[in-house]
């Protein structure tokens, strides 16, 4: 099997240089030129294996050039250990029509870790399948989430080093405290003197420096970045809608072959993709809900075939999915046209003016499998206790909003088809936003506040923040925007 650029459909390269490459070169993104196909008898297998089982099985159809033994290692090494429920990916049923896959049980307590902590065995295995001899140096720029996983995903892992900036006043308390405790002898941790924006800006400049990164290539370094435009982050996600599925039969909610219908929180358009990678591989899917926050711009685009990002960003209760551009979206585009030149033509017109109209033909291909609803903040703390009081079960922000959607969904088309929310991180990782839908006060340092959402709801601590105000920092420089080549340089001599 082949992957493709959605800008050239003439670019065809292998599952390892699509994971190498990341971004292919004419701006596009990879895509698996002809999708595999999962017959009945594959899919009844799954329902009596454990996660890594069904990972194998679902891993190894995209990546031809990998041997079992290699699938094998990659899954183990990504999910064998590290996560502190027994099911990796447990689904928790809150009645007989509605469970809630919980991704957030690796080491950072958010979704990402389910693809960053397989990415770097993929990465450095794919590297040696090219031929490549040199190391790989990962930078990246993050407002929270990614950067925590993708440290834990690439600390000690051989042949690679990995440094993270990330805004000095844009992260939570937690989100900083995780990162700055980082252990790992290949890993770095800067603050940057500014904003996101600044931060992501300064990391792009550094890619962009030809010069820079030839003279880095010479030492023996290939840079490299860890997010969710690589092909390599999305694979990993398709494994969990097919366990979910099969969850949910065991569990007696369906019967083998009825459709589920998935309820997902989105921001870059990577989760949810996936999830429609899964149905149009054999899962039996019913609809994708894709659910926003006050940074609406997919609602919008799924309504009416217009995108546009032309419009106020919205700083909201559930920051992972404050994006107002979802890269991910064009592969659904290319996938459903079959067109590079209109997907070219889309992302030009999206470059030049923020804004882009779909065909109505491909409009309508998007609503044959998506529907599309957005809530605000008031609405998603709402939603936490809403859900806690009647069900007893504890929800984060960006959780919240896809239980809102799938609630919203259901009042309005009357389908009865059972469903699946996608949870994204641990209620512990957002603790203010929790405490203060549950009526708590939020006065209070941080960690306090962890245990204080710990007491009132009776769950234990995850692992990944337990203990993280007794941990020694590691990491406490902060550098200028204009000093973040010399901190990679630095780092690399
Ligand atoms: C990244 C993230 C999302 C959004 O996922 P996308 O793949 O970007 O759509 C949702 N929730 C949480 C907690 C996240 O970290």
């Amino acid at each position: 099997m082949k992957y493709q650029s959605t800008r050239n459909a003439g670019e065809q390269v292998s599952a390892s240089e699509a994971v190498v490459n990341g971004l292919a070169p004419d701006g596009g993104l990879y895509v698996p030129a002809k999708l595999p196909r999962f017959e009945e008898t594959e899919l009844r297998s799954m329902l009596g294996m454990d996660y890594c089982g069904r990972a194998e099985l679902i891993i190894k159809k995209f990546l031809p050039e990998y041997s079992e033994s290699e699938v094998k290692a990659l899954v183990s090494a990504a999910y064998a250990e590290g996560y502190d429920d027994s099911a990796t990916a447990p689904t928790r049923f809150v009645d007989e029509k509605t469970g809630f896959l919980e991704l957030w049980h690796g080491p950072t307590c958010a979704f990402k870790d389910m693809a960053l902590q397989m990415l770097p065995h993929l990465l450095t295995a794919a590297l040696k399948k090219c031929g490549e001899t040199r190391r790989i140096c990962i930078l990246v720029a993050t407002s929270g989430d990614t950067g925590k996983a993708a440290l834990e995903g690439f600390a000690d892992v051989p042949g690679t080093k990995i440094l993270v900036f990330y805004p000095r006043d844009g992260v939570s308390e937690v989100q900083r405290l995780q990162m700055v405790t980082q252990s790992g002898e290949n890993v770095l941790v800067k603050a940057v003197d500014g904003n996101f924006d600044d931060a992501q800006s300064g990391v792009k400049a550094i890619f962009n420096d030809r010069a820079f990164s030839n003279s880095v290539e010479e030492r023996g370094w290939l840079l490299s970045s860890a997010n969710s435009i690589n092909w390599g982050r999305l694979l990993p996600q398709i494994v969990y809608y097919f366990s979910a599925y099969c969850d949910f039969v065991n569990f007696g909610g369906i019967k083998f072959g009825e459709k589920l219908n998935f309820s997902v929180p989105t921001g870059n358009f990577g989760d949810i993709l996936a999830g429609w990678y899964a149905k149009k591989t054999g899962l039996p899917t019913g609809r994708l809900i894709c659910a926003s926050n006050a940074n609406n711009v997919l609602t919008d685009f799924i309504a009416s075939g217009v995108y546009d990002r032309n419009r106020p960003f919205h700083t909201t209760v559930s920051p992972s999915m404050d994006i107002l551009l979802s890269s991910n979206l064009e592969r659904l585009l290319y996938s459903l046209c079959g067109s590079d030149s209109e997907v070219s033509g889309y992302m030009q017109t999206l470059a030049e003016t923020g804004r882009y109209e779909i065909s109505d033909t491909l409009r309508r291909a998007i609503a044959e499998d998506f529907s599309a609803y957005f809530c605000d903040d008031a609405e998603t703390l709402r939603e936490i206790r809403a859900v806690r009081d009647d069900s007893r079960y504890l929800m984060d922000t960006h959780t919240a909003v896809a239980h809102r959607a799938l609630r919203d969904y259901r009042a309005a088309t009357g389908d009865k088809t059972p469903a699946v929310v996608v949870s994204t991180a641990s209620p512990f990782k957002f603790c203010d936003s929790v405490l203060s839908a549950l009526g708590e006060s939020t006065d209070a340092p941080g960690t306090e506040l962890i245990e204080r959402l710990a007491q009132i709801s009776g769950a234990a601590i995850p692992e990944g923040i337990r203990g993280l105000a007794k941990k020694p920092i590691r990491f406490s420089d902060c550098v200028g925007k204009d000093e973040m080549r010399a901190a990679v340089e630095g780092f690399l001599a």
